[in-house]
């Protein structure tokens, strides 16, 4: 990653204060880089900031999804999400996704205040940093056990050698129940 990061800035309503009062105490520092947030969290920390934030839809809606996905290609070099430990919320299985995929690409990721000053006080923040992407190559090639009536089909001609072979079913399945 640059010396510029991409930070994706992410509170739960009852957080959303305290992320406003980090952000607004290092605006100078986060202004110098490319901030991403969540619908709501970024309306209310452009207008307390006062530089543009790159607001995604909101979290509830698929904001946490996006930034996952950020993540996942790359795009996003560090992650503060101030989540609720009290609360349940609607899209749970998209807050912890997102603090997966934070693990899985190993972005740097701050849950509360203290860990978000350690992170943006780093020597790192102002140089470019080699962010080791694990090899997934092992997981991308495993094998998978195929049915025995599935075999793999060549790539028609013409077709790029790289392109995977599909798969075709050799047995017909049970014939269609008919309706009378
Ligand atoms: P919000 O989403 O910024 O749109 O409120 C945050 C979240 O709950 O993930």
């Amino acid at each position: 990653m640059s010396r510029h990061k991409r930070i994706a800035l992410v509170a739960h309503d009852n957080q959303k204060w305290d992320l406003v009062q980090w952000a607004k105490y290092n605006r100078d520092l986060l202004a110098e880089h490319k901030v991403f947030a969540t619908g709501t969290t970024g309306r209310i920390l452009e207008e307390q900031l006062a530089f543009p934030i790159t607001k995604l839809q909101s979290g509830p809606l698929g904001g946490d999804q996006q930034i996952g996905s950020k993540i996942a290609e790359s795009l996003i070099d560090f992650l503060i999400f101030f989540w609720d430990p009290l609360m349940p919320q609607p899209h749970d299985p998209d807050v912890k996704a997102l603090l997966r995929m934070a693990v899985v690409w190993n972005v740097p990721v701050a849950c509360n205040r203290a860990s978000a000053d350690f992170m943006i006080s780093s020597p790192l923040m102002d140089e470019a940093y080699d962010r080791l992407v694990p090899d997934y190559e092992a997981h991308r090639n495993r094998e998978i056990n195929r049915p025995e009536n599935v075999a793999p089909v060549s790539p028609p001609r013409g077709k790029a050698a790289s392109e995977p072979a599909a798969m075709a079913v050799l047995v017909p399945g049970p014939p269609e129940p008919r309706l009378s």
